[in-house]
């Protein structure tokens, strides 16, 4: 195999990238210098070297100090403790940041599955989210789903609530879901901050 088509195999398995448009990146790398080439090459690399995942949320941090388990947000005193906010990835998180609407606790569960699904517990973060909740519940007077509005969303909301059911029913939290800003079928991470801060207002 080419390292055209090599290249261009790996880079259409990246999420929003099909096969021909991983064709078009290749062929634009290509009018690249060795310079810049070998700078994407190496910030691909360093990426795990200096990124952790956060021992609490499951978000990925830029190590700081090899000691840090814990990311700015979990280790930020002034974070409201109260509330929790279960989202899919972590640019969910960074668009719920950018609106500054939340000041509470994030739990990233690392994707959303389908009903037909073999194994969908493999997918998401669910023995992770228990602990956290065993650790950090007796805190806790709201959990937020704020998956994306659409159906594998909502079956993802639906699994986890029903996974969950008998730890959260044992603690006393009250459970709500992003509102009808979000309109159906719109994803969090394309939602602008208006849209976001809307949604969590009139969350229910
Ligand atoms: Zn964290």
């Amino acid at each position: 195999m080419s390292s055209i088509d090599t290249l261009a195999e790996l880079l259409a398995k990246l999420p929003g990238i099909g096969p021909r448009q991983a064709r078009r990146i290749v062929y634009y790398l290509l009018t690249q210098n060795y310079h810049t080439l070998e700078r994407i090459a190496d910030a691909i690399k360093d990426l795990k070297k200096e990124t952790k995942k956060c021992v609490e949320c499951g978000r990925f941090f830029p190590i700081h100090s090899h000691a840090n388990t814990e990311c700015t947000i979990c280790v930020n005193p002034n974070r409201d403790t109260s509330k929790l906010m279960l989202v899919e990835k972590d640019v969910d998180v960074e668009a719920f940041e950018k609106s500054g609407v939340y000041d509470g606790k994030y739990f990233v569960l690392g994707g959303t599955v389908t009903l037909f699904e073999k194994n969908p517990k493999d997918r998401l973060a669910l023995l992770p989210l228990k602990k956290y909740l065993e650790k950090h519940g007796k805190d806790l007077s709201e959990f937020i789903f704020a998956l994306s509005a659409t159906p594998s969303g909502e079956e993802t909301a639906a699994y986890v609530f029903d996974d969950l059911k008998e730890v959260l029913e044992s603690l006393s939290v009250s459970i709500s879901k992003l509102g009808r800003g979000l309109s159906t079928g719109s994803e969090l991470e394309y939602a602008d901050s208006d849209t976001i801060k809307n949604a969590f207002e009139r969350r229910q």
